[in-house]
C-alpha cells in the first residue's frame, strides 16, 4: 500500500486526454522528474504506452487492455517495477475547464467531481476525459489524496471588462458564456520564473507571457495576476495555432452555414483541426517542419510555409502590442512553449514588429536561447527585457498537489 510519508513528496501527475494519457512522477521539493511517459491511441486496438526513466524509453502495446483505466494500471505497474509505488504522496490531475467554480487547485471530493461534470459542456472533449482519469486513479490509488489543477483557474482574476464578450449579457448570466482562458499553469509558472530572473517580487512584476506550442495563448500578468488572456470560452480564440484558427470574424460561421451548407460538425472540424498553421500552409501544423520548408527548393512549398509563418507571427506581435493596455508597466515579454522556447526565427520575427515600442532582440543571444536553457535575449538598446523561459506545467501540478495533500494531513 502506498505510504503517505511527508518527507518524500513524489507526486504522480496525470494529464488525461480523450485518447491519450500523459503521466509523470515528480518530486515536488527537489523538482526532479523521476519517471514520465505517454499512453496513446487509447480505446483503439493499436494503443501503446511509452515510459521514460533515467533517459531510457520503453514502449509496449496495450492490446485489448486499451482503456484509460488499463493505461493507469500500467502506470501503477511501472511505478512498482521502478520502486516508486510506495513513495507516491498524492495524485495531481490536470483538468482543462473549471468554469467559474474553481479559482485555484482543489482536493477532489464528490462535490468537485460534480462541478467538473457540470462544466463539461464548455469542454466536451477534455473534461470527460479528465474525469475518466480521476475515476481510474481513485480506483487504483484509493488511499492517496487526488488533487485537481485547472487550466482556467489562474485566469479567474481577469476583470469583467476583459472577460465579458459584447453580446447579450443574459448569455453570460444564464449560460456562463465569457472568456475563461487556458494554459493557466504555464502562464502562472513562467511569470513566476520571470520575476526570479528579473529579481523582483512577483507582486510588483508585470509581464506579457507568450505561450507558443501546438496550442498558443498570450497573457497579461499584472503584479502576478492574470488580467487578460487570448483563449476564450473555448481554446480556439486568439493566436494562430497548429490546427486551430484563433480569431476569425464570427460572421464567417453564419456565412458558411447559410451559403455553403456547413454543419456544426463541419465548422468544429474546420476551426479546430483544419486551420492554423496547417490550414494556411496546407503542409503541416508543425512549426519546425514549416521552418524547414522555408529552405525548400520547391518555390510553391516555400511560399506557402512563409505565408503561414507570417500570419502566425503577425498575430502574436499584434497581441503583444495590444496587451500593453492591460498593464500599468511592462517588465518583460516572456516566450515559452515548444515554439517560444525553441524557435529563434519566430521570436525574432515577432519582436521585429515591436521595434516601434522599443523592443529589440540581440541576434546572438536569441540563437543561444534556442537550446532549451532560456535566458534574456533583448539587445542593449531594448526598452523592455525579452526572456525565454522553459515552461513546466507538470511541476505546477505536482507542487499544488503536494501543498494541498500536506494541508489535508495537517488538518
Ligand atoms: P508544444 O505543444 O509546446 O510541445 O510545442 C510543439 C511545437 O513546437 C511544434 O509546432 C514544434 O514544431 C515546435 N518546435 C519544437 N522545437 C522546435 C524548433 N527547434 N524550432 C521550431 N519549432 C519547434
Amino acid at each position: 500500500m502506498a505510504s503517505n510519508n511527508s518527507n518524500e513528496k513524489n507526486i504522480l501527475v496525470l494529464n488525461c486526454g480523450s485518447s491519450s494519457l500523459k503521466f509523470a512522477v515528480i518530486n515536488s521539493e527537489s523538482t526532479d522528474l523521476l519517471l514520465s511517459g505517454i499512453a496513446e491511441r487509447l480505446n483503439q486496438s493499436d494503443a501503446s504506452i511509452t515510459t521514460k526513466i533515467n533517459g531510457t524509453k520503453n514502449t509496449e502495446a496495450l492490446g485489448e487492455m486499451n482503456s484509460h483505466l488499463h493505461a493507469i494500471k500500467q502506470v501503477g505497474h511501472q511505478l512498482k517495477l521502478n520502486g516508486l509505488i510506495d513513495t507516491i504522496y498524492a495524485v495531481g490531475h490536470r483538468v482543462v475547464h473549471g468554469g467559474e467554480s474553481f479559482t485555484q487547485s482543489v482536493l477532489i471530493d464528490q462535490d468537485v467531481i460534480n462541478a467538473i461534470q457540470e462544466t463539461s459542456g464548455l469542454a466536451p472533449l477534455h473534461n470527460p476525459a479528465n474525469l475518466t482519469g480521476i475515476k481510474a486513479a481513485t480506483e487504483l490509488f484509493p488511499n492517496l489524496p487526488q488533487i485537481a489543477v485547472f487550466d482556467t483557474a489562474f485566469h479567474q482574476t481577469m476583470p469583467e471588462h476583459a472577460y465579458l464578450y459584447a453580446i447579450d449579457k443574459t448569455l453570460y448570466q444564464q449560460h456562463g458564456i465569457r472568456r475563461y482562458g487556458f494554459h493557466g499553469t504555464s502562464h502562472y509558472f513562467v511569470s513566476r520564473e520571470a520575476a526570479n530572473v528579473l529579481n523582483k517580487p512577483i507582486e510588483q512584476t508585470s509581464v506579457i507571457t507568450v505561450h507558443l506550442g501546438n496550442g498558443c495563448s498570450i497573457c497579461a500578468v499584472e503584479n502576478g495576476q492574470s488580467v487578460d488572456t487570448s483563449l476564450g470560452l473555448t481554446p480556439v480564440e486568439g493566436l494562430v495555432m497548429g490546427t486551430r484558427s484563433g480569431d476569425v470574424d464570427p460572421g464567417l460561421i453564419i456565412y458558411l452555414q447559410s451559403q455553403h451548407q456547413y454543419s456544426t460538425e463541419d465548422i468544429d472540424e474546420l476551426l479546430n483541426k483544419k486551420s492554423g498553421l496547417l490550414g494556411l500552409s496546407q503542409i503541416s501544423n508543425d512549426c519546425r517542419t514549416l521552418e524547414e520548408a522555408l529552405d525548400s527548393d520547391n518555390e510553391a512549398t516555400q511560399k506557402q510555409a512563409q505565408l503561414a509563418l507570417d500570419v502566425f507571427c503577425y498575430r502574436v506581435s499584434k497581441y503583444v502590442a495590444s496587451y500593453t493596455c492591460a498593464l500599468s508597466h511592462l517588465d518583460a515579454i516572456v516566450f515559452t512553449g515548444g515554439i517560444g522556447e525553441n524557435s529563434d526565427y519566430i521570436r525574432k520575427t515577432v519582436v521585429e514588429r515591436l521595434n516601434l515600442m522599443g523592443l529589440f532582440v540581440d541576434e546572438q543571444k536569441n540563437i543561444q536561447a534556442r537550446f532549451g536553457q532560456g535566458g534574456e535575449i533583448q539587445s542593449e538598446n531594448s526598452n523592455v527585457k525579452i526572456l525565454v523561459v522553459p515552461t513546466n506545467e507538470e511541476l505546477v501540478i505536482a507542487q499544488d498537489a503536494a501543498r494541498l495533500a500536506s494541508a489535508q494531513v495537517t488538518n
